[in-house]
């Protein structure tokens, strides 16, 4: 491990028994790191296990292999105190505000619970550092005393990250934080986190699948189809020049704001099904749909390799 990586993917799998025998490898075989600070965007259609690998990373599930090592411990063999610590470390934001925040609890009451925890201030204190938290995400003070149905979806997910952010964390999984948001208002939850990840030094796994949004955000991308990284590369170089043809259709398919352009542009479009992760036969899980598809792509699974320079892609043409 790097010295300047926080959190270290290897081999990770996570497998659900769905009975009659019948095994759904919801992520498998997915490796890659996060270095202190950087944001990764994991992307892909609903369905292709990025949520399901954030949460493996953070414990939320027990993972079926591999390992996620987070300040080069391996977080499925941490001891009692350690598991601690790694909890108020690496925190989530989630998709759903509306879910996500007990509506019973005033916002001041949400937001100290994990400092309560993790016993981290006095009362007085405690105040203050709400008020602080509330000022940080662009609320005010007034807010604390308030219930969450008294917010908009936007002010919502500000609490939320407002709750992540009161214990210090060093890392997020922003799983999905803006796709249950007006378009308006994206934007501004992105820039938000951007804005806090420069001052707090946050390193982020930001979960999407918004390509355009995704781009704004995250230093590299990894791609993700049916529970494998199928692609990974820095953020302008995986736009620039994606190699992996099901990272080429997703791309086609965001509109670019030139009338010009977008007329002239070639869309991919992705066709055949979906194929079910259940009990997925061997060979590249990408086939069904790809245009490019070989003999040898029902027979041998394509593993990642770089191919060129932190650019990796999992395709027997590259
Ligand atoms: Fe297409 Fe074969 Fe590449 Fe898979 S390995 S993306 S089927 S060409």
């Amino acid at each position: 491990m790097k010295p300047d990586t926080l959190v270290e993917v290897k081999n990770l799998k996570k497998y659900f028994n769905v009975g009659n025998d019948k095994i759904l490898k919801a992520v498998d075989d997915v490796s890659f790191s996060i270095k202190k600070g950087e944001t990764l965007g994991l992307v892909g259609e609903s369905g292709c296990g990025k949520t399901t690998c954030g949460r493996t990373i953070l414990g939320m599930y027990e993972a079926t292999g591999g390992q996620a090592i987070f300040e080069g411990k391996n977080i499925y063999e941490m001891n009692k105190s350690e598991k601690k610590a790694f909890r108020k470390n690496a925190q989530i934001i989630f998709q759903d505000p509306y879910a996500s925040l007990n509506p019973r609890m005033t916002v001041g009451d949400i937001i100290s619970e994990g400092m309560n925890n993790f016993k981290m201030y006095s009362e007085s204190d405690k105040q203050n550092r709400i008020y602080e938290l509330l000022r940080l995400v662009g609320l005010n003070k007034e807010h604390a005393g308030r219930f969450p149905h008294e917010f908009s979806g936007g002010q919502r997910q500000r609490i939320g990250i407002a709750r992540c952010l009161a214990i210090d964390p060093k890392f997020i999984v922003c799983d999905e934080p803006i796709s249950a948001l007006d378009v308006s208002i994206q934007a501004q939850i992105v820039n938000l986190l951007i804005t806090l990840q420069n001052e707090f030094d946050l390193t982020y796994l930001f979960i999407a699948h918004d390509l355009s949004m995704v781009k704004h955000i995250s230093d590299r991308v990894g791609v993700m189809y049916l529970g494998c990284m199928v692609e990974l590369a820095s953020s302008d170089e995986l736009y620039r020049n994606p190699q992996h043809p099901y990272t080429q259709a997703l791309l086609s398919a965001i509109p670019i704001p030139n009338p010009s352009y977008e007329r002239s542009k070639k869309r991919i479009a992705l066709e055949g099904e979906v194929p079910s992760p259940i009990n997925p036969e061997p060979g590249c899980r990408f086939r069904a749909r790809c245009k490019y598809v070989k003999p040898i792509c029902s027979k041998e699974n394509p593993y990642l390799k770089e191919i060129s320079s932190g650019h990796y892609a999992a395709c027997h043409l590259l």
